[in-house]
């Protein structure tokens, strides 16, 4: 089993990609648990074509710890397992510890087991590596294998490179290591060169360049994957080369995060092309 975690700035399209990937994925007769680690507990709704019934952290609450695993997880496209996290009410408590109490009532409930017979777990991770809860499944081992969506805009940039500086100091000890960068187009000038150099400089890869596309939106108004929305648009096809090349992935890396003057002079060298 391939445990793959999804990092990158808050609204860079971590959900959407994951989830479009992950449709990709059991299209290509993989089995796929998702488990969203995001409050906003919407990380599997495209997959599910709605929001999911309960998270984990709400059944625990209501019906305390004697829960099964059907409560907690339920199937989506094309037999993909979904589970969401969920956290607690915004401004009480600490949002990463309902993902370490998530992931230990799956492993209790054996979501892991052999006979499960898992391909893949994806978690789709929020924001920055800045708490120690959501760096919680690199830090445990929970994932080992890390794709940061990105896009040519500087924040993103920064965050990426903050992600990078996380799973570095984790991979000294740990199994964890980074599988490349996602490109999510925010059509910036040169971006796709910036973001192939960006990759290389952090001693990884560009593994896909993902275009932005209003299909994207349409597919997401029906609350549906855009492959399962419409199987035949291009776009449809650009989340199975994603797929694929997460499928055949080999290099996995400990990062090199770069400076914040070298990330700037990055920006400037690729920005001035015009
Ligand atoms: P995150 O999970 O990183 O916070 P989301 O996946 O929720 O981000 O994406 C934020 C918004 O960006 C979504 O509402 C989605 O419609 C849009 N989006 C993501 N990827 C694309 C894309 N490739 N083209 C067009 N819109 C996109
Ligand atoms: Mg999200």
């Amino acid at each position: 089993m391939r445990k793959v975690a999804i990092y990158g700035k808050g609204g860079i399209g971590k959900s959407t990609t994951t989830q479009n990937t992950v449709a990709a994925l059991v299209e290509m007769g993989k089995r796929v648990m998702v488990v969203g680690c995001d409050p906003k507990a919407d990380s599997t709704r495209l997959l599910l074509g709605g929001l999911a019934q309960r998270s984990v952290l709400d059944t625990l609450r209501e019906e305390g710890e004697d829960v099964e695993l059907a409560d907690i997880r339920s199937k989506g496209f094309c037999s993909s397992l979904c589970v969401e996290s969920g956290g607690p009410e915004p401004g009480v408590g600490c949002a990463g510890r309902g993902i370490i109490t998530s992931i230990n009532m799956l492993e209790q409930l054996g979501a892991y087991d052999e006979d499960e017979k898992l391909d893949y777990v994806f978690y789709d991770v929020l924001g920055d590596v800045v708490c120690g809860g959501f760096a919680m499944p690199i830090r445990e081992g929970k994932a080992e294998e890390i794709y940061i969506v990105c896009s040519g805009e500087m924040m993103a940039m920064y965050a990426a490179n903050n992600i990078c500086k996380g799973i570095q100091k984790f991979a000294e000890t740990g199994v964890v290591r980074l599988g490349g960068l996602i490109c999510n187009s925010r059509q910036v000038d040169n971006e796709r060169e910036m973001m192939t150099k960006f990759a290389e400089r952090l001693g990884t890869q560009l593994v896909h360049f993902v275009p932005r596309e209003n299909d994207v939106q349409r597919a997401e108004i029906q609350r549906k994957t855009v492959i399962e929305w419409n199987p035949k648009c291009k776009q449809a096809d650009e989340y199975r080369a994603l797929a694929k090349a997460i499928d055949a992935n080999k290099m996995l890396v400990r990062p090199k995060p770069l400076s914040i003057q070298e990330l700037e002079d990055l920006l400037m060298q690729y920005g001035l092309l015009g």
